[in-house]
């Protein structure tokens, strides 16, 4: 059996190092925003090469967060893909705005830029660009659109932590930059967190005071906020992975790597597509293959886990066709048929990895 993503295996090289850490937090018992998020999030920033970051609940919390504190609300509209996990497009309702869903360009999977300019309109707010499966979007291109129609930029960095533009990492070009601690993702917690980072002292300090009931003082309420707070237990956990991360995101590149330039070689294949703008961190391994449904049959009859990311583009979740009616956003509609995520975590082992080409490659050639 292999698995899509293999927790437990990156667990037990970490054991000691984890259980020390959580059963020292234990004793410590600050268990609300305590040394350990404090300490992260100050690793992080200094990671990510920002001024600041405010660790969350979770990356969905993350992405409604930023989008308050960045001044986003009723009546305004912000641009983002229709082809991403259904938070991106829920934190944006929760403010009240409304997702403005563009087609993805056909090989990286990232929102096509043109259309985006194309989307905006005088209620236009914001542009999300999400760094989809892990690969950068071309944040020059986006910053220089926000700047000419003054918009803001909010990255949804949820799959991306570690990708970088010329060694800026992602999540630091716009105003903020929101990630997610999904046990799967490329930092990955062993429950929900998040974070957004920013080089904005304003908004930083809006953040925490959102984060935890409105409170800029303590007893002090301003506003309506949130319980939404990094658990300082999970905090104990990523700090044992960040000081990993580059590791990890590393042994992706090494398992995707050894993916495509064996699928290349198989008809009716396309490998993911690096357009060489950004670090590629592989959140996911995704290829395209118009007998999609076959290969996946095939690879679940040999004990091999696959997965569909994305079935449906937004535009056409129940919960958006209304909104969206008579949208037709083609390039995402045959993406949706035609994808198909291989197994990626970074103790993937080459074994492994031949053994699901062989797989493919048998079903394809027959
Ligand atoms: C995982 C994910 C989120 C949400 O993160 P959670 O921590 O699960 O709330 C948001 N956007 C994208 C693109 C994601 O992949």
């Amino acid at each position: 059996m292999i698995p899509m993503v293999d927790l437990k295996q990156q667990y037990l090289d970490l054991k000691e190092e984890i259980d020390n850490g959580l059963l020292a937090g234990l004793e410590e018992t600050k268990f609300i925003l305590g040394p350990n998020v404090r300490a992260f999030e100050e690793e992080c920033a200094e990671y990510l090469g920002v001024a600041h970051t405010v660790g969350v609940a979770s990356g969905t919390e993350a992405l409604h967060l930023a989008l308050i504190a960045a001044g986003i609300e009723e009546g305004d509209e912000v641009i983002t893909t229709a082809f991403t996990f259904i938070a991106t497009a829920e934190a944006i309702r929760y403010v009240g705005a409304t997702p403005v869903f563009v087609d993805i360009d056909p090989h990286t999977f990232n929102m096509d830029l043109k259309q985006t300019e194309e989307a905006i309109t005088e209620r236009t707010r914001a542009i999300l660009p999400v760094h989809i499966f892990g690969q950068p979007v071309d944040m020059t291109t986006v910053l220089s659109l926000a700047e000419r129609h003054d918009l803001r930029v909010i990255e949804d960095c949820a799959q991306s932590f570690g990708a970088h533009i010329g060694g800026t990492q992602t999540g630091s070009f716009g105003l903020a930059g929101c990630y997610s601690f999904f046990p799967s993702k490329n930092l990955g917690g062993y429950g929900d967190g998040g974070l957004v980072s920013t080089n904005s002292a304003g908004l930083a300090e809006h953040l925490r005071a959102l984060r935890n009931h409105g409170s800029w003082k303590q007893y002090h309420h301003s506003e309506i906020g949130f319980n939404s707070r990094l658990d300082e237990l999970q905090a104990i956990i990523l700090r044992v992975k960040l000081k990993r991360i580059d590791n990890y995101n590393e042994n992706r590149r090494r398992v995707a790597h050894r993916y495509s330039a064996a699928l290349a070689e198989i008809p009716g294949i396309t490998p993911p597509h690096e357009d060489g703008i950004g670090h590629h961190v592989y959140h996911q391994y995704t290829l395209l293959a118009e007998n999609r449904d076959t290969i996946q049959q095939a690879l679940r009859d040999q004990g091999i886990a696959s997965a569909i990311y994305y079935p449906i583009p937004l535009h056409n979740q129940e919960v958006f066709v209304d909104a969206c009616r008579g949208l037709p956003l083609p390039v995402s509609e045959r993406i949706s048929q035609q994808c198909l995520s291989l197994p990626i975590f970074p103790e993937l082992k080459d074994s492994q990895v031949d053994r699901i080409i062989d797989v493919i490659g048998k079903v394809v050639n027959g």
